[in-house]
């Protein structure tokens, strides 16, 4: 283990091997690529996560699409070295003892950067803290915010612990890890041998840390009744977070704009403490995930300085064998340089086209063994795989059942290959599945194949992004940050019709690496969005996806061509690194 890393990343879910279920959805695969990357580059990180011993959830669908959830037991020793170092921190009156676990990621180059998940399952904590690093966004706000104190303080310990002194960057991939900046500063009062927090206190905790922002809805922001916060975080940190407030942090990091008179009189308000203010205030640099999430981050958080980097995903973990192999025959080298992508243009549109077939070939046996549904390797099908939740609309698609129908029917064939998990407390994302089954039911009679694919994971998601013809992409804008299972697909030389929010609008260029759905403009009334934004799904299906599917093979192969050389040389993982590298890391 290499302690002499740099940079400190933090996240709450990481994606690394789908043996692990320590991720729920693209923040952790974020994470996941941002670690391989960094050993691809050579750059000195470390990532600190909770081990979620049971997982997120695995997800067993009904035949009309009800979702079941199990927890998800996995093989920790196997995939996993224990480490003797041992950490406490306290949580209310408790003390709670913390063992770490090491997962090694080697580099293309042979540089390894090490993970490290924080355990609370020790037999002298008791019963309620040994179950905190169990379940990944399970438990109700009281469990939550333990598991943050876990993985922000006890992070921060854990690797002292384990000898690391030499980081200068935190960085906290979402508000999650915003307790962190609370153990910085009680180590900076320690190291200037005062009790108190003061402005030199403040800047040198902001001094090292990055925080990414993911969310740009003011809903999403993670925050706890203070009263709460003051009691989980007991004798050893409320002092830090009332010292806090004595400073003008406070009113920022609390939303209020009320004198101070004493933190006694603060913590009966009936206020919030909101983790991604705690981040912002004290942060050097804080980004956003895509230039219009940047935006829409500083229309939200006018005060701060808020720069933007659009997420990119790793070349070589989503570029599936059959067009890696084709890669590997024209662009030596593009995995360890993903720049090389660009020169994908000077492959033949044949070798594409068959590579694309192969990759199809094997989701289709995939649906046909774990569903028992022979799709038509023929027809254009069309793949919509996220988590499923209001804003990403996987209703869209069905939104007029007799249009889709009619396009079907006239325009050559029309199929499609869906998955995604509701959140266990998310009824109307649980909601959304039952619709796209019972649409799926009501279309079958008429030749159109939908199929649902259950358990949506890392594995599955490489299948479906490589193997679908058109990647299928309906956020309401401005709700989706950046998005990053359309990247996967252009690699793959899928191009994506989407609606322009997140990373399309910068990778969209019509006709060109896909298509857009919709103007663009956005409009507060979501009903009139739906019905907007499907009409025009069904009208580019006909006039223009369709049409080039079917009688202009070639064409289509093109854009196959450009998704790969275009966005896949762009919206990869080291440009990304590299971004954070220059602007936020060095
Ligand atoms: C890539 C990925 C995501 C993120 O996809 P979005 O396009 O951001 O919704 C979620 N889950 C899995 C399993 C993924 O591989």
């Amino acid at each position: 283990m290499d302690s002499k890393a740099r940079i400190a990343y933090f996240s709450m879910e990481i994606a690394l091997d789908a043996r692990m279920p320590t991720y729920s959805g693209g923040l952790g695969v974020l994470a996941g690529d941002t670690v391989r990357t960094a050993a691809d580059l050579g750059v000195p990180m470390v990532a600190v996560c909770l081990l979620h011993r049971r997982g997120y959830f695995r997800q067993q669908l009904a035949s009309d699409g009800t979702q079941h959830e199990h927890a998800e037991d996995w093989q920790i020793d196997a995939l996993l070295e224990p480490l003797a170092a041992r950490a406490k921190v306290s949580i209310a009156s408790r003390q709670v003892s913390l063992r770490a676990w090491h997962y090694r990621i080697a580099g293309c180059h042979g540089h390894e950067v090490s993970v490290i998940f924080i355990d609370s399952d020790l037999p002298e904590n008791d019963a309620y803290d040994r179950r905190l690093t169990d379940q990944l966004y399970g438990g109700d706000a009281y469990y939550r915010l333990c598991q943050e104190v876990l993985l922000g303080i006890g992070g921060v310990r854990l690797l002292r612990a384990l000898g690391f002194d030499s980081i200068t960057r935190f960085h906290m991939n979402e508000g999650h890890a915003a307790l962190l900046t609370l153990e910085l500063l009680a180590e900076a009062c320690q190291g200037n041998g005062q009790n108190g927090i003061g402005e030199a206190e403040i800047e040198a905790v902001r001094a090292q840390c990055v925080f990414t922002t993911h969310t740009p809805v003011p809903a999403g922001h993670d925050q706890f009744a203070l009263e709460m916060a003051a009691e989980v975080l007991g004798k050893s940190h409320a002092p830090r977070l009332r010292d806090l407030f004595s400073t003008d942090v406070y009113r920022q990091v609390l939303r209020t704009d009320e004198a101070f008179t004493s933190p006694g009189e603060l913590l009966h308000r009936g206020l919030m403490l909101n983790m991604t203010y705690l981040a912002l205030n004290l942060s050097r640099y804080v980004n956003g995930v895509a230039h219009r999430h940047g935006e829409i981050s500083r229309l939200m958080f006018a005060d701060y300085r808020v720069d933007a980097i659009t997420n990119g995903v790793h070349a070589a973990t989503w570029i599936a064998a059959p067009m890696a192999q084709l890669l590997d025959r024209h662009l030596a080298g593009w995995a360890a340089d993903n720049v090389s992508l660009r020169y994908a243009l000077a492959i033949p549109l044949a070798e594409i086209g068959e590579a694309h077939t192969r990759a199809k070939r094997q989701l289709f046996d995939h649906v046909q063994t774990s569903c028992g549904v022979g799709l038509d390797p023929q027809v254009l099908t069309l793949g919509f795989a996220r988590r499923a939740t209001a804003y990403k609309r996987p209703d869209l698609l069905f939104h007029d059942m007799d249009r889709l129908r009619q396009i079907a029917r006239d325009h050559g064939g029309l199929q499609a290959v869906f998955a995604g998990k509701a959140h266990p407390a998310d009824a109307g994302g649980k909601a959304l599945i039952r619709q796209v089954h019972a649409a799926a039911a009501a279309l079958r009679a008429d030749g159109v194949q939908v199929v649902y694919l259950p358990d949506y994971d890392i594995r599955l998601a490489l299948l479906l992004v490589s193997g679908v013809d058109v990647w299928l992409n309906t956020p309401l804008p401005p709700n989706e940050a950046s998005g990053t299972s359309g990247m996967k697909a252009a690699m793959n030389g899928v191009p994506s019709l989407s609606t322009l929010d997140g990373w399309w609008i910068e990778g969209h260029l019509e006709g060109i690496t896909g298509w857009a759905i919709g103007s663009g403009e956005e409009d507060n009334a979501a009903d009139r969005m739906l019905a907007c934004d499907a009409r025009s799904l069904y009208d580019t299906l006909a006039e223009v996806v369709m049409p080039c599917f079917y009688r202009h093979p070639e064409d289509f192969l093109r854009i196959r061509r450009n998704a790969i050389a275009l966005n896949g040389a762009f919206f990869n993982s080291q440009r990304m690194l590299q971004q954070y590298l220059r602007r936020a890391y060095l």
